[in-house]
């Protein structure tokens, strides 16, 4: 294993393990990404050492001869730096002492198969010594080797005493089968569905950051059917539970907006890394069950599920500890529009349903289509492929008026100081309306997203709310001819 041990850092602790007479081991993640050939997201390295941990930081921080800010935590016997892209961490071995009721551990001073024995699964369990008479062995009491190979999650202990010791542990057993693609092994994963209650112990920070990790896997569907199967869901995420089920009415059902929910996350998935357009994936139809309602003749019904939806969003996001700021009004205002695409695409593409949509959208246009896209789960191969078609026919339809009027990021073409200079008349309730109408009538394609027209329109329309103006509208185009163009643009 001395392959693994290029990093100079090595060298430089076993150095130091030497001279002060203790030995040292890396563990852990980084012995299991080594082995899986895989370059994890958030690279750190962790050392375990026989004695006192952060006495070793501190000498081996000193014989970088770089300066290097050591953050030491105390309570935990842990010491971390940085070290070019790696965080290395430091701690003593442990043995196993956990108080019930609590994720903090009682720590006394243990051997490294101690150590070992404490660690979640036989796949984080594995070891590699950085002792001279001994350097780079393989130290691996619980086969987490062969347990790679065969792609399994089991602990190396009791399932029972690993996750009543620490719950954490069944959520981090369902993120690693997810993000690697392994199986929980049936021992492990049936303690997990007994213990799963004790997820409640465990505070919402720390149960967010599996959840997120299991969020940006390739296919997250993975990691929510394994927190659905083993109860865990229904702790720590109520809302996404309860759009499982389906129901039957005069023969008609509705699909499972469970399933169809991961099957758009996973969609999506594909085409972004972007956690929060993930997040607006998972929420999208979050309000089905509360506006879900069968009407005869016409079958399941979940009208404003999506106004309803990008209301839920604030709760939710402070019941999961989700940060409540731009991103959460991101996915909220995402929730809210997503299905405008497929009725623009539905409704036939008119030049005014595509400017509102980019109105409305401004800049997360792009995000949008990508989730209304990932929004089409039909089992009808020909069925998908029409929408994809029409979808296509919106992105160009888009693009080109987006060019033409330039809406997406609208700025009133007229303002209200304009407004008032030209009917002589004070801030009122007028100059609202007028804008609102100047605005409308872009949108609608009544006049075009120019200072020229606005104004032009401007005239006309203050006339026609009873304001008085000297001034002529310049381009002189009768009042008739722009109602020919409204009535035009509504047909279109
Ligand atoms: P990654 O960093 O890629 O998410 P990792 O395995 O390095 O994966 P960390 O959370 O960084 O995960 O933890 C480092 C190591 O510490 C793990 O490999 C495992 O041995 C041990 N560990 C972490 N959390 C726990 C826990 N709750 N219970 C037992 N052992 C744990
Ligand atoms: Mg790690």
């Amino acid at each position: 294993m001395k392959k693994s041990l290029t990093n100079p850092i090595f060298k430089i602790i076993s150095a130091v393990a030497e001279e002060q007479k203790v030995t040292a081991f890396v563990v852990g993640g980084f012995v299991r990404d080594f082995l899986l050939n895989r370059v994890s997201d958030d690279p750190d390295i962790d050392i375990v050492v026989v004695g006192n941990g952060i006495e070793i930081a501190r000498k081996v921080v000193k014989a970088i001869k770089k300066n290097i800010k050591l953050s030491i935590f105390k309570n935990f016997g842990t010491a971390m730096f940085q070290y070019e892209d790696f965080e290395i961490e430091f701690v003593g071995a442990r043995k196993e002492s956990y108080r019930r009721n609590s994720r903090k551990p009682i720590v006394e001073n243990g051997t490294i198969e101690d150590d070992q024995k404490r660690r979640d699964f036989t796949i984080n369990a594995m070891a590699i010594s950085l002792n001279k008479d001994s350097y780079g062995e393989f130290i691996d009491p619980f086969n987490g080797k062969k347990d790679l190979k065969k792609k399994v999650i089991r602990t190396p202990l009791e399932p029972d005493k690993t996750f009543s010791d620490d719950p954490l542990r069944m959520l981090r057993a369902i993120r690693f089968a997810t993000q690697l693609n392994f199986t929980i092994v049936p021992e492990t994963l049936d303690s997990i569905t007994k213990n799963s209650e004790r997820i409640k112990i465990v505070s919402k920070e720390r149960i967010l950051t599996e959840l997120n990790k299991i969020i940006l896997a390739d296919k997250p569907s993975k990691g929510f059917k394994l927190l659905e199967q083993t109860g865990l869901l229904s702790y720590i995420f109520p809302d996404l539970e309860k759009l499982k089920g389906v129901e039957t009415i005069d023969g008609k059902q509705h699909k499972d907006n469970f399933y169809h929910t991961i099957k758009v996350l996973d969609n999506i998935s594909k085409k972004t890394e972007n956690l929060w357009l993930r997040w607006a994936a998972i929420l999208h139809d979050i309000a089905k069950p509360q506006t879900k309602k069968f009407i005869p003749g016409q079958g399941w019904t979940f009208h404003a599920h999506d106004f309803i939806g990008s209301r839920m969003v604030p709760r939710i996001f402070r019941e999961l500890k989700l940060p409540l700021n731009d991103k959460m009004k991101y996915v909220q205002k995402l929730v809210l529009l997503h299905l405008r695409p497929i009725s623009v695409a539905q409704e036939g593409v008119t030049d005014s349903a595509i400017r509102r949509l980019l109105f409305d959208a401004g800049d997360d246009i792009e995000d949008l289509m990508t989730l209304s896209e990932a929004d089409i789960t039909s089992k009808n191969e020909q069925k998908i492929r029409s929408y994809l078609e029409n979808f296509q026919k919106v992105r160009q339809k888009l693009k080109e008026i987006e060019e033409k009027d330039a809406v997406k990021n609208f700025q009133p073409p007229v303002s209200g100081e304009e407004i008032m200079k030209a009917f002589n008349i004070m801030p009122s309730k007028e100059i609202g309306i007028i804008k609102n109408a100047i605005k409308e009538a872009i949108l609608e394609g009544i006049i075009g997203n120019s200072f020229e027209e606005a104004y032009e329109f401007m005239l006309i329309k203050g006339r026609e709310i009873g304001l008085k103006t000297s001034e002529k509208p310049k381009i002189v185009r009768q009042k008739s001819e722009i109602q020919n163009r409204k009535a035009k643009g509504k047909k279109e």
